[in-house]
């Protein structure tokens, strides 16, 4: 609590580069979205807010991916909205990396969702839902549009950003050599991920020389605020990074433990016969294979996806966010939640390293 209570502004590191400094801008990076072309106003919305309060000042590209053609109608959506020197990528995924492979069993799967859906499970039946999970978990870090770049910011339609962000975040993440950035820690659905612990587990015993000693080991099984999570899933809390934000070394996703866990989970089925997420499947990958050191929690970006959200403490007379958050709120739904969805406290517990707490 008390290191939320603090002010803050931005990291405490000597080495950010501002808007004007000769690096700035100069990141190996660029902002991704995968989004349809009926997303266009909602990707808008994002892409205003985030041009206002950081990359007008840093001019990164943009990345858009669809597993349809993006119509011109988007295509000039986008660009109109964006400087004319700016680079935007627009690119299409191949059908045999979006859609379910010929080794899922349709029947199982349909049976499997007829009693997710029963169960209230979102998405249970939403078939691009489940490609798009394993599009995020196994593949996007591959294709041709990205292979230039080292670091991406991912981007969803309908999100805010609340405060100013001052300092170049690429540049932040290759100096500070930081490979994974995030803003918001919650509790899963243990429903749609069963076996991915027990499943998880089975690959470490493989390979136990792809176990980083210095993991986040402790923070996966933390199940103190939300015991049932921890037994439906037979050992994970469930507590994973939100990936609708988040900045990624791409160089993390094509090593070697990170593409052997991705293709074993795929031939396990989970991405179809239960509803695995990326975001768990993300975040047990950078726990058991980085350095917890080198995951940064950016906690001085004021950010919002329905319906939670991160807003840092700022000084009483600053005008770096925008009076639209509440520092410290969390949940647009506090007082209708169940049980607590927050995990960032066993974040902070386990795995914040001391010089992280001080950044
Ligand atoms: P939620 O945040 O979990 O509710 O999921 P979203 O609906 O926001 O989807 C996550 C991201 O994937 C968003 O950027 C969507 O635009 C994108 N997405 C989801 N389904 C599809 C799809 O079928 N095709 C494409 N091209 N993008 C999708
Ligand atoms: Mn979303």
């Amino acid at each position: 609590d008390e290191i939320l209570a603090q002010e803050i502004t931005e990291p405490k590191v000597d080495n950010l580069v501002r808007s004007g400094d000769p690096l700035s801008g100069k990141g190996n990076g660029t902002i991704l979205s995968l989004v349809k072309n009926s997303d266009l106003e909602n990707i808008i919305g994002s892409i205003r807010q985030l041009e206002k309060q950081y990359n007008k000042n840093f001019g990164y590209p943009y990345t858009f991916l669809n597993d349809e053609e993006f119509t011109d109608e988007f295509k000039d959506g986008i660009r109109n909205i964006l400087p004319k020197d700016r680079i935007v990528n627009f690119g299409i995924i191949s059908p045999d990396k979006w859609n379910m492979p010929d080794g899922i069993d349709r029947e199982r799967y349909d049976k499997e969702m007829e009693k997710m859906e029963t169960g209230e499970v979102s998405y249970a039946k939403v078939e691009s839902y489940h490609n798009m999970c394993r599009f995020y978990s196994k593949e996007y870090y591959n294709h041709p549009l990205l292979s230039e770049y080292r670091y991406v910011w991912r981007l969803e339609p309908s999100v805010d950003f609340y405060c100013k962000i001052e300092y170049d975040i690429f540049q932040f993440m290759s100096m500070n050599d930081k490979i994974y950035g995030f803003v918001l820690n919650v509790y899963d659905d243990p429903e749609t991920i069963r076996t991915l612990w027990t499943s998880t587990m089975e690959f470490v015993k493989e390979h136990p020389d792809y176990l980083n000693v210095g993991g986040a080991f402790k923070w996966l099984k933390d199940n103190s605020q939300n015991p049932k999570c921890y037994e439906d899933t037979q050992g994970y809390s469930t507590c994973h990074f939100w990936t609708n934000f988040e900045i990624v070394d791409l160089e993390f996703l094509r090593s070697e433990p990170y593409e052997q866990y991705v293709q074993f989970l795929d031939k396990k089925g989970g991405f179809y016969y239960e509803r695995w997420g990326d975001a768990p499947v993300r975040s047990l990958a950078l726990a058991l294979f980085a350095d917890k050191s080198r995951i940064h929690w950016f906690r001085d970006i004021g950010y919002h996806h329905l319906p939670y959200a991160n807003c840092p403490t700022c000084p009483d007379d600053s005008d770096r966010c925008n009076g639209t958050c509440i520092p410290g709120k969390f949940s647009d739904f506090e007082d209708k939640i169940m049980y607590k969805q927050n995990c960032q406290a066993t974040w902070i517990k386990h795995s914040m390293t001391d010089e992280e707490l001080h950044m």
